[in-house]
């Protein structure tokens, strides 16, 4: 009767390794060495103003060169891989420093006070070396503070809301700004917007999309503008891909746009003729 209840040795390793596996590996070993490697790079999307029609903003998205074209992908697919390894707070680090560096330098090429934003993953948020690597960021680039702005998901911050807040409250001394990024996605809650104190909310795109045809959508963002107007935070809509998008989200009240219509994601190069002209 007992020998039955026995549980069967389980075998740790499987002889044979699943495609997905080696594919999981590969993944790994090629991100790994891609820092040292330099195979990581930015690229920046402008932000525009929607009263003086200027860029005052650009957002760094990264971007990675993989040394094997077969495993050759998006953030939205390595990012997972360096948030799970724990390479993000590595890489994440150096993405703040390399954009608040370029930042710094467009203001002193063109005189124009840009603000770069960086996405922060929630497990760079938790590492407790994060408010350090933001202010090296800041003192390496000589960027002022309040033109790095730092995005956070709300799902980044409800798995440990107390810890996040602690957190953020760190990085809001050293004087830089932050935005509530895709908002609308995740667990929004009026108390989540007056305990972290954010500066800005990016309203997601998915609500942007099909604003002129879902009166659903529609509510959604007048709600959001509203709300957002009542605790004086900022908005910007991202995703704004149509001249007709940017007129409605005009109208309803929205501060700037970010979107395919304003500007692709282009490298630091292309970016820099933009600064100080106005973009109708
Ligand atoms: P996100 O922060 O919400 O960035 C906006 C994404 O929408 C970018 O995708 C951008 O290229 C894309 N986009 C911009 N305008 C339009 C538009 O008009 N239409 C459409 N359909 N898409 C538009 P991307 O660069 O692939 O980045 C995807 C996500 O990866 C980002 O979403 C962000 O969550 C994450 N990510 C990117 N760079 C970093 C980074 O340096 N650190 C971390 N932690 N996450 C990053
Ligand atoms: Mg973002
Ligand atoms: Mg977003
Ligand atoms: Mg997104």
């Amino acid at each position: 009767e007992a020998k039955k209840n026995e549980r069967e040795p389980v075998a740790v390793f499987s002889p044979q390794l699943s495609e997905r596996q080696i594919w999981r590996s590969e993944m790994l070993g090629a991100l790994r060495d891609s820092l040292e490697n330099e195979r990581f790079h930015l690229v920046y999307q402008i932000q525009q103003d929607a009263l003086g029609l200027a860029v005052t903003g650009v957002e760094a998205l990264l971007r990675w060169d993989a040394p094997d074209p077969q495993l050759q992908c998006g953030p939205q697919d390595f990012i997972p891989f360096l948030e799970q390894s724990g390479l993000i707070v590595e890489v994440g680090g150096w993405v703040m420093t390399e954009s608040a560096c370029q930042a710094a330098e467009w203001g002193r090429e063109t005189g124009e006070a840009i603000t770069v934003s960086v996405n922060v993953s929630s497990v760079q948020l938790h590492a407790r070396c994060f408010a350090e690597r933001v202010a090296r960021a800041l003192e390496v680039s000589g960027l002022p503070p309040e033109r790095l702005e730092l995005e956070l998901t709300e799902t980044a911050l409800v798995h440990d809301p107390e810890q996040a807040a602690t957190m953020l409250d760190a990085v809001r001394e050293l004087g830089v700004k932050l935005a509530l990024d895709d908002f609308g996605t995740g667990y929004s809650s009026l108390s989540y917007l007056k305990r972290f104190s954010f500066d800005r909310l990016k309203i997601d795109q998915g609500f942007v999309r099909d604003i002129l045809g879902d009166r659903n959508d529609l509510e959604i963002v007048r709600a959001i503008i509203a709300m957002g107007n009542a605790l004086s935070l900022e908005i910007i809509a991202e995703g704004v891909e149509t001249a007709d998008q940017r007129d409605l989200l005009d109208a309803l009240g929205c501060h700037s746009f970010q979107g395919y219509l304003i500007g692709r994601p282009t490298v630091a190069e292309a970016i820099r003729p933009l600064l100080g002209v106005r973009l109708l």
